[in-house]
């Protein structure tokens, strides 16, 4: 990179290197201000101190800060991962038939429009229902198999065939989710899903799919390359990339989707392992890790973190 110094990319490189920094630096003592996912024992083990941050640009160009190294778990970012599967496996009449479109103003685990609902049907694949429904979805032979086929896309989206699931995670998820099961069971009483133990089973695996702030935001660039990985390849088709980031905007950020929009203006996903995959379209993918969380489920310092690099480099897509 000798011939790069002293160069306008390099200005920029070194420019962006310390925003990074400085506003990770920023952001990080409002973690006191957030809290834990502690319904999940093993993500109440976390460092809630941490916060990371990694961007990517089309070129490759990779800029790190804070705990970027630090590894957790996809939770429910992997709700669009599964979705991209299941759509690709059966298109979008057959999915959408099982789970809607629409926002929803309530907590992502609520039973409470299943009910009230004249069709018991999910509002929309971000919350825990309607991935569950997607989950039941994804073709396979056996649960490794299906479960196999996500890993596959997480690592072809994030160029890292490493990617693998924390067993501890999935455990201590599997024998504590009482709320998730009591789902399942409302929505194969109504005919949305057929086997619960099988289909909680890929859910719970899938949301213990473990990564780091770097493989997000390059799981976020291939999105925000319409399904073009890092290294060029295609591995999600474009239609169904672009209707995934619809779905990142009006769903991605739970029941706070509508704030984030107005204040960030980018496409994102959290998981309440305190991960956010965000992205500008055809520009740029972005990892974020911070596992206190604010009331409605979301990274309480990466929200402020990607609100404050948003308005500083004028991002929003609005
Ligand atoms: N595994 C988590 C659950 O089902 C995912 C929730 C999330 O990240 O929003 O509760």
């Amino acid at each position: 990179m000798e011939k790069n110094k002293g160069s306008k990319t390099d200005k920029w490189g070194v420019w962006m290197q310390r925003l990074l920094e400085s506003l990770v630096e920023k952001h990080r003592p409002a973690a006191r201000e957030g809290k834990l996912a502690e319904y999940i024992p093993e993500l109440a083990k976390q460092d809630s101190r941490l916060l990371g941050m990694a961007v990517v640009d089309r070129a490759g160009k990779m800029h790190t800060a804070g705990a970027y190294r630090d590894r957790f778990t996809l939770q429910s970012i992997s709700k669009l991962i599964a979705l991209m599967i299941a759509l690709m496996d059966h298109g979008e009449e057959k999915v959408f038939s099982k789970v809607g479109m629409e926002p929803t103003g309530d907590p992502f685990h609520s039973i409470y429009k299943l009910e009230i609902a004249r069709e018991a049907k999910p509002l929309n694949p971000m919350i825990n229902a309607g991935a569950i429904a997607v989950s039941s979805l994804i073709q396979g032979g056996s649960v490794e198999e299906r479960v196999e086929r996500i890993l596959h896309l997480v690592r072809e989206m994030a160029d890292n065939p490493g990617i693998d699931i924390n067993r501890s995670v999935y455990q201590s998820e599997r024998d504590t989710a009482d709320r998730n099961r009591a789902l399942a069971y409302f929505l194969k009483g109504s005919g949305v899903i057929d086997d619960v133990e099988e289909t909680l089973d890929v859910y719970f695996r899938q949301c213990s799919i473990c990564v780091d702030c770097r493989d997000l935001a390059r799981m976020g660039l291939c999105l925000a390359q319409n399904g073009i990985s890092l290294r060029g390849k295609r591995v999600i088709p474009g239609d169904i990339a672009r209707l995934a980031k619809t779905f990142m905007v009006t769903c991605g950020m739970y029941n706070a989707s509508g704030e984030f929009a107005i204040r960030v203006g980018i496409p994102a996903k959290s998981g309440v392992s305190g991960g956010i995959m965000a992205l500008v379209p055809g520009r740029m993918g972005i990892g974020v890790f911070g596992p206190a969380l604010d009331k409605k489920g979301n990274s309480i310092t990466g929200v402020r973190l990607l609100e404050d690099f948003s308005k500083k480099l004028g991002l929003s897509i609005f």
